[in-house]
């Protein structure tokens, strides 16, 4: 079959681009390595509504999944946060309730092997995308290859990477107390912890993403689960009771990243960039897939949406696509990163004005409201 666009990558950006294009009834080249299917990633993503609006339009929200990724422990792959609650280093609080701002939740959390089996089968059954392992001629080359992506490098783009002093520590863990339906953070001593409900309401299964130093993510990653259990039960000050390991952990090197460049044209033919390949920030915030994913929710936009003398690889429509996630990823960026650097400075002032910050957040409603609604893309 000859492609109308060829997607380099085959993540969760790439096959929901391919899906968002192929109801378009474009012809679609995947390019993905020939890795085995089954996914043993430990993590579960934080997605906001405009995410689940794009999965639930190509009926790849995993909600209804049937279930069978051979690597699941639990039998409810998304669990609605009705409630974010984080705590400072020094008496600082703040927490966001989904039924004061008039939502059914604050975010969804969604085991990333479920939502990557599903994509896969929506993939399957779409006649019009082809997965293949080579590229191949096509009018417009979309790269979703995440932050290490070759053929960003192979096409001259410039990676601006400034990395953290943190790697991020993944796992899932069973709570002695149920969660609630609870997302929770503690900002401690320059780490970051946050359990994420899993298992549905009544869960007594939380997602672990752990920032601190690659040292102590190393060492707890490669010593005995139930340590690293017992240290993250202290960490979390038993709030959920004693924590008990359910998974091997994982490690990330984290860094905020940013392509120069977004569009243009090479000897391969037009190309963009979308997801990690364009930008990376810290998990924190839980934004890089959401970021992703709005990035080619808006491609798609663009490119269904545009003149029908236009072709696909209009160089207005693509710089266009280029100016409004530049712009949207750097507003979210720069607040992650600041909050970041505000909880690592180890002084006392710094530490006051963070706590008394989050208190004062805390107290003035309009602002809550509107930082809870930008970070669910409201
Ligand atoms: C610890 C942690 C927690 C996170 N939590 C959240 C969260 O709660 N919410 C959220 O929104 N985001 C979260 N993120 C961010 C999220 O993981 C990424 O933003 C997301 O995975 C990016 O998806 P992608 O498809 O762009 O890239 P990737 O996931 O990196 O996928 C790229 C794909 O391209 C393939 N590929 C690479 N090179 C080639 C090649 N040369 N040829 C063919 N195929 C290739 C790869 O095999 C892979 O399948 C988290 C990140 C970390 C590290």
């Amino acid at each position: 079959m000859a492609w109308d666009i060829c997607i380099h990558g085959d993540g969760i950006t790439g096959n929901t681009l391919a899906l968002l294009l192929a109801q378009q009834r474009l012809r679609v080249g995947l390019v993905g390595s020939a890795k085995s299917a089954a996914s043993t990633d430990v993590r579960a993503y934080a997605l906001n509504a405009a995410s689940r609006q794009t999965l639930q339009s190509l009926g790849a929200w995993p909600e209804a999944a049937d279930n069978t990724s051979s690597n699941t422990q639990h039998t409810t792959p998304v669990t609605a946060v009705q409630r974010m609650q984080v705590w400072g280093d020094d008496g600082g609080q703040i927490s966001f309730d989904a039924r004061s701002l008039g939502q059914d939740a604050l975010s969804w959390i969604v085991d990333v092997p479920v939502l990557e089996h599903t994509l896969h089968q929506a993939v399957a059954a779409q006649p019009l995308i082809e997965r293949t392992t080579s590229l191949g001629p096509a009018k417009l080359h979309v790269v979703c290859e995440g932050k290490a992506s070759a053929l960003r490098t192979q096409l001259g783009v410039e990676f601006e990477a400034w990395p953290y002093p943190h790697h991020a520590l993944a796992t899932r863990l069973h709570s002695e107390q149920g969660h609630g339906g609870v997302a929770r953070q503690w900002f401690s001593g320059g780490d970051i912890l946050a359990l994420l409900p899993m298992d549905g309401a009544q869960g007594h299964m939380v997602g672990v993403v752990w920032s601190t130093s690659p040292a102590q993510a190393a060492q707890f990653a490669a010593g005995e689960p139930q340590a690293l259990a017992e240290h993250l039960s202290a960490m979390s000050h038993h709030t959920l009771g004693q924590l008990t390991p359910l998974a091997p952990a994982a490690v990330w090197p984290l860094q905020r990243a940013q392509a120069r460049q977004w569009t243009g044209r090479s000897a391969l033919g037009t190309w963009v960039l979308a997801g990690d390949a364009a930008h990376t920030l810290h998990p924190l915030a839980g934004q890089g897939l959401n970021l992703g994913l709005a990035d080619v929710a808006r491609l798609a936009a663009l490119l269904k949406a545009r003149d029908f003398w236009r072709p696909l690889d209009d160089a207005r429509l693509l710089r266009r696509y280029e100016r409004e996630r530049k712009a949207a990823t750097l507003a979210l960026v720069g607040g992650t990163d600041g909050l970041q650097w505000l909880f690592s400075q180890h002084s006392s002032p710094w530490a006051q004005v963070r706590n008394w910050g989050l208190n004062q957040v805390n107290q003035t409603l309009p602002l809550k409201q509107w930082l809870a609604k930008q970070a669910m893309n409201l």
